[in-house]
């Protein structure tokens, strides 16, 4: 009985150097004290690369599955002629300046189905989005 005890005990005591040693290789704990000029410009950069990230997924509807052809799952179907309204009716979600086609429409296929992606960009706050459409 003693013995398993102690045994699990020097099990998990392993286990716990092994982590503390990875730790300390790989620089994962982040304390004020380990934050010199470079490091905190690499996290600097990172946490930019990722938010820039997520404004490309947000100005792509990626993640913000909020309204209808933000996302590839919440697609508009759409025949050619709901196509020119949805083309022509577009307001920018920041500012409700009426949005500009913004390049060629993309082919898409999602779930077995054909997607349209078209783009859009705010003539005012130079903001994206895109539009997925079923067409019909
Ligand atoms: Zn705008």
């Amino acid at each position: 009985m003693i013995v398993n005890l102690v045994g699990t005990a020097v099990v998990v005591a392993i286990v716990v150097a092994i982590g503390m040693y990875v730790d300390k290789k790989l620089r994962v704990d982040v304390k004020p004290e380990n934050l010199k000029d470079g490091n905190i410009k690499v996290m600097i950069n990172r946490q930019r690369s990722l938010q820039k990230r997520q404004q490309v997924d947000i100005d792509r509807g990626i993640g913000t599955a909020s309204t209808a052809g933000d996302t590839p799952a919440t697609a508009i179907r759409a025949g050619q002629a709901q196509i020119a309204n949805l083309r022509a009716g577009q307001r920018c979600k920041e500012c409700r300046t009426r949005l500009q086609a913004h390049g060629p429409d993309e082919e898409l296929r999602y779930a077995d189905r054909p997607l349209l992606l078209l783009h859009f960009r705010c003539p005012s706050c130079v903001r994206k989005r895109s539009l997925y459409v079923i067409p019909t």
